[in-house]
């Protein structure tokens, strides 16, 4: 039979993580703040507890899906914990997430951090390629794998709660940085005759070719040559930045996305060209580490 477990928070992604245990035969035992978002889950099986202490205390594995840190600080406050399993998957800083590792084990509980890497819909719908990031304790982990890979994929990252969030976030951030460029790049034909759905096929391609860079940052940062086959050197680079940054004058277009990156392009090969050069893009991130 199927591991019973207990659901904290019946949000957007909270309803469709609760979807998928019900649909796959999960006894489940939910609470949310406001009782009213629990009559649909009620209605397909699962256990409405009155309050988060009765859910907790309900089964040992618990799964929180609340708003931010804060309330699942008000959430767990009364409960006891002793004994239990508690998987946090509210997204949260590495630190944070440490943090409340600590306080959750002081408690008497096992601890697991995990990072969605999906929106709601995704959830429970295998062929999206949805999964979570875990990190925290193992053999939490490997007891209710099975259970916690009903709503998505499952990445275990490690035995440090942090890392979960911390690959979160930085994906996060990438995808963040992706969305600063194109934007840019609509604003820069925005009100032309190009109509932006005939460029949005030409964008996406062109980042999806783009993307062979991140295997290429990451051979270069573990080798420590940044210069080796370089297909568009520094040098040559930074000579571009002013074309870039003339376009976007011309086109009343503001460079403050992009400015930045040019800038930290600029200061690594100020810094010493004749050495740098010759590089690819990677000794920025060099210039990030503060
Ligand atoms: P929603 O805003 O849809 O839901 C928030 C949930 O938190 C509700 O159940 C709400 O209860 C509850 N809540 C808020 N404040 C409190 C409080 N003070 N005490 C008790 N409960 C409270 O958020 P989502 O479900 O979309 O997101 C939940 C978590 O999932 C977040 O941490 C988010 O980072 C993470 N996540 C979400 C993704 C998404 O695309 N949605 C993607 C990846 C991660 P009530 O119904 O009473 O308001």
């Amino acid at each position: 039979s199927k591991t019973p477990l207990t659901l904290l928070g019946l949000g957007a992604m909270g309803a469709a993580l609760a979807g998928s245990w019900l649909a796959a035969g999960h006894p489940l035992t939910v609470w949310n703040r406001t009782a009213a978002r629990s009559g649909a889950l009620a209605a397909r099986g699962a256990a409405v507890a009155a309050t988060a202490a009765e859910a907790v205390a309900a089964n040992r594995l618990v799964v929180v899906c609340l708003l931010d840190d804060a309330s699942v600080e008000e959430a767990l406050a009364g409960a006891d914990l002793t004994g239990k399993d508690v998987v946090n998957l509210v997204t949260s800083t590495p630190g944070t997430a440490r943090a409340r590792a600590a306080l959750v084990t002081a408690r008497g509980a096992r601890y697991l951090d995990g990072g969605i890497m999906a929106v709601p819909p995704m959830i429970g719908v295998p062929q999206a390629g949805p999964y979570v990031f875990y990190s925290g304790s193992r053999e939490l982990f490997e007891e209710h794998g099975a259970t916690l890979a009903a709503p998505a994929g499952t990445r275990y990252v490690g035995e440090d709660a942090s890392f979960a969030a911390l690959h979160d976030v930085a994906l996060l951030s990438a995808m963040y940085g992706m969305f600063a460029g194109v934007a840019h790049a609509f604003a820069l034909v925005r009100d032309e005759s190009v109509d932006p759905r005939a460029l949005a096929p030409l964008l996406s391609s062109w980042l999806v070719a783009m993307t062979g860079s991140v295997e290429a940052t990451a051979g270069r940062l573990a080798s420590g040559d940044y210069t080796g086959d370089v297909v568009s050197d520094l040098a040559m680079q930074v000579a571009g930045v002013p074309t870039f940054l003339r376009t976007a004058e011309e086109r009343g277009v503001s460079t403050e996305l992009l400015s930045p990156y040019f800038e930290l392009m600029q200061r690594r090969l100020a810094a010493d060209p004749a050495r740098h050069g010759g590089e690819d893009l990677t000794g920025v991130i060099d210039l990030l580490r503060v």
